[in-house]
């Protein structure tokens, strides 16, 4: 072992099970790339503002959760936490809304930082399957995007899993509704901190996981009483959809999400099995984004779903995915002459996308039939010698131990019929 481990609230992704882990990724991925989303990579650090104003200058992730710093040049950077504020920051920076395809639609992968106290499902270092549709305000599109992501979940086999749903109103309804709510907010018995967020921030009091504080806040006035007609209008309008395509949702008056920036439809996909950290993924519309990093009205909505908790969620429900083979083939060369041409066997496999690995390191026999079975590998090329002279390979089936001699120009042939 090294001096060093992996940072606190940190962990390794390593083989075989990192084969899952790219799997869930492409999985949760997929349906975005054929619904119009196009790929988009920004960089893992921002301008720390960009976070402060477009997450929220209130919001844990900004106050106490952002890896914040100085670099030698005196910029102030922060990894980010989030993919939202740095999507919208590209799309006006390359003028992507000026194009005249609105909405501009966008998916992106990567990793994400927020320093958390770290526990089951809840790191330091995480990773995020992201889409933005950016632009237009539709309730179709809204309703588009949970749909992508509950395919996206069902496409992995997954189903104990919930969408929570709800309307955070916009800046017609929602001051009236925050001056309500605030008036509630000071008649409870409330430490001094979570005092100072209900001026600041109320809506985000009702996000309190503490069992006292969600006591006190039944009986809270709710948000959708206060909608104004046209946030009424168009939440009906997502639930219709969403009901037209069978989409089950529970309404949840309380859903108000950890960042600032959400307007009218919130959602938060939950896993049953998942304990505490049960959010596997979530999002919501942000119309006002835009304006507040100094950009024009771009009404937008967008999702974010953790890879991380997605596999969780995949060992609660005990599914294994079903994932082609690491390697297929695994050539045991006995010699010099037998690695040159097991050598350019296992290439011309490969090109002919067979999963195929060498034994490399000059082993015996033994060394490299033990390497052959960690490998995973349904079948060994063996060649000696002797084979060499007879101008074959003896081709051993690993599960049943059965081999059989195949002429060297055959081999690939033979091998991808039976595979
Ligand atoms: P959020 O950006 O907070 O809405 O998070 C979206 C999704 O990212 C959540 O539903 C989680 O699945 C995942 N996520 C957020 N924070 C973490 C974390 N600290 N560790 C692991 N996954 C996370």
């Amino acid at each position: 072992m090294s001096t060093f481990q992996a940072p606190k609230g940190t962990y390794d992704l390593l083989p075989p099970e990192s084969a899952a882990f790219l799997a869930v990724r492409d999985a949760l991925a997929a349906p975005l790339r054929t619904s119009g989303y196009g790929y988009i990579e920004t960089p893992g650090f921002e301008n720390v503002e960009l976070f402060a104003r477009g997450v929220g200058e209130s919001t844990d992730i900004v106050t106490k959760e952002m890896y914040a710093f100085e670099t030698k040049g005196g910029d102030r950077i922060a990894l980010r936490p989030e993919g939202t504020a740095g999507t919208l920051r590209a799309t006006l920076e390359a003028n992507l809304h000026r194009q005249g395809n609105l909405p501009v639609k966008l998916w992106y992968s990567g990793s994400y930082y927020r320093y958390e106290a770290p526990q089951k499902g809840r790191y330091r270092h995480f990773s995020q399957i992201g889409a933005e549709a950016i632009g237009t305000e539709d309730p179709a599109l809204d309703a588009e995007l949970i749909l992508l992501a509950d395919r996206a979940y069902r496409s992995l086999g997954l189903r104990g899993f919930r969408i929570l749903l709800n309307s955070l109103g916009d800046q017609e309804c929602r001051p009236l509704y925050r001056e309500a709510l605030q008036t509630f907010l000071r008649g409870l018995d409330l430490d001094e901190e979570t005092l100072r967020r209900a001026e600041i921030n109320p809506l985000r009091v009702l996000d309190d996981k503490r069992a006292d504080v969600r006591r006190q806040l039944t009986g809270a006035p709710l948000l959708q009483d206060y909608l104004c007609a046209a946030c009424k209008t168009y939440h009906e309008e997502v639930r219709a959809l969403l009901t037209a395509e069978d989409v089950a949702f529970e309404d949840d008056p309380k859903l108000v999400r950890g960042l600032d920036y959400y307007t009218r439809t919130t959602f938060e996909f939950v896993h049953d099995g998942l304990g505490a950290q049960s959010a596997v993924g979530g999002g919501g519309r942000y119309d006002g984004l835009s304006e507040m990093i100094g950009g024009p009205s771009l009404p937008s909505v967008g999702w974010a779903l953790g890879v991380d908790r997605t596999v969780l969620a995949l060992e609660a429900e005990g599914i294994t995915l079903d994932l082609p083979p690491a390697t297929s083939v695994f050539a045991v060369p006995l010699g010099d002459e037998a690695r040159r041409v097991l050598f350019t066997k296992v290439n011309e496999l490969r090109r002919a996308g067979v999963a195929a690995d060498f034994s490399y390191g000059g082993k015996g026999l033994k060394g490299a039939m033990k390497n052959a079975h960690r490998s995973g590998a349904r079948y060994a090329l063996v060649a000696g010698e002797r084979d060499l002279v007879e101008g074959v390979v003896q081709l051993k089936d690993m599960e049943s131990g059965e081999q059989t001699a195949v002429a060297l120009d055959r081999i690939t042939a033979e091998v991808t019929s039976r595979l």
